[in-house]
């Protein structure tokens, strides 16, 4: 029996179809969902995101969401494909801002050691490891406010080197001004992150030493000096389901959406005021819930399962590549906090049949 779109067999004359007459089905039925309407996971991207629609989404029963998720991830990307980065943090501790989840700041009461910034040879060397475990991107992070002086040299000089390695490079510095986004991209940087954290509503809960507009107006520069942004936020705040719609409605909605949105499950970390209130860890498929959401809001942006996947079980990081999330930070250590091992990956990644980009 020869199928074709155009002539669509019975459902009599499917029961009893070769297996390969059902694949053709599948596929046709896939790509005619992935031209509906936006709002049922299309095509298009959309910059007009409203905290309601998303609500709506994320109500939806575990499985729609899941297949809506899964089909506007196979219309822009190898679902069998998963981007893997590196992240080193190149000087730690000793922060001045109140982040009220990270162990780095100078004002709170970890046992965090501090460390000034790493030599450019010792980050050098990092990276080369790095790629050698499969990483094609190697992130910088700085527990700055923002770059300066001295230290800002060094770092674009470290930007230089890892760029010489054939790697793509990346940086979580802080507050940017637009000259020192300007300095970057000529140093090298392919990208830069900064994450918005949590929902414009719920920010003041989290951090009071920088604005979210802070936030939004470092994306900007980032974005109009030509570098790729990463930005995403992180589940666990004790915010609500309603902050989560409006977090990725801000992602969304951006004027360029993230090219990569890293999707972290907060680590509570002793000393750090979050960790302090015991705030009620989110439930698995809630967290699931926010990487497909953000899949169907963001269809060309890698999403990228961070912080927290080392607590996580090997299903569990399975159900979120399903759910559409096709990056991950490989390596021990994801700054301060432990990470899954590059050996446990590279099994899981064989067991679930995928391939480094
Ligand atoms: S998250 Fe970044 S900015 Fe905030 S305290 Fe930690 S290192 Fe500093």
């Amino acid at each position: 029996m020869v199928f074709s779109p155009v002539a669509k067999p019975s459902c009599a004359a499917l029961q009893f179809a070769p297996r390969e007459t059902w694949n053709k089905v599948i596929v046709v039925t896939l790509q005619a969902l992935q031209t509906a309407p936006a709002t049922t996971g299309g095509d298009t991207v959309r910059h007009d995101w409203t905290v309601e629609e998303v609500e709506a989404l994320f109500a939806l029963p575990f499985n729609d969401l899941l297949f809506q998720a899964q089909t506007v991830h196979r219309a822009h990307f190898d679902p069998n494909r998963i981007q893997i980065s590196s992240l080193l943090s190149i000087k730690t501790g000793a922060c001045p801002e109140d982040c009220t989840y990270c162990a780095q700041s100078a004002h709170h009461n970890t046992d965090l050691e501090r460390e000034k910034l790493l030599a450019v040879e010792e980050v050098i060397a990092a990276a080369a490891k790095a790629k050698a475990d499969g990483a094609s991107r190697f992130c910088m992070g700085a527990a700055w406010r923002g770059p300066h002086g001295d230290d800002f040299a060094v770092a674009l000089t470290m930007i230089e080197g890892v760029k010489a390695l054939g790697l793509e490079t990346c940086a979580s510095f802080g507050v940017l001004s637009r000259e020192q986004a300007r300095q970057l991209k000529e140093a090298g940087l392919d990208y830069y992150n900064h994450n918005i954290d949590t929902s414009p509503e719920h920010y003041k809960e989290i951090v009071t030493t920088r604005t979210f507009e802070d936030r939004l107006e470092t994306l900007e520069h980032v974005h109009d000096a030509g570098l790729h942004v990463c930005s995403g936020g992180i589940v666990g705040l004790g915010e609500s389901q309603t902050d989560r719609a409006s977090m990725l409605v801000t992602l969304a909605n951006l004027p360029h959406q993230p090219d990569s949105v890293p999707i972290n499950l907060l680590i509570p970390i002793p000393g750090t005021p979050l960790a302090e209130a015991a705030v009620e860890r989110p439930d698995p498929f809630d967290f699931i819930r926010v990487i497909a959401v953000a899949r169907v809001m963001m269809p060309k942006s890698y999403v990228r399962l961070s912080a927290g996947r080392e607590g996580m079980s090997a299903e569990m990081q399975a159900l979120c590549f399903f759910a559409g999330a096709n990056s991950v930070f490989c390596g021990y250590k994801l700054l301060t906090a432990k990470n899954a091992s590059p050996g446990q990956d590279r099994g899981l990644f064989d067991r679930l049949g995928l391939k480094p980009m």
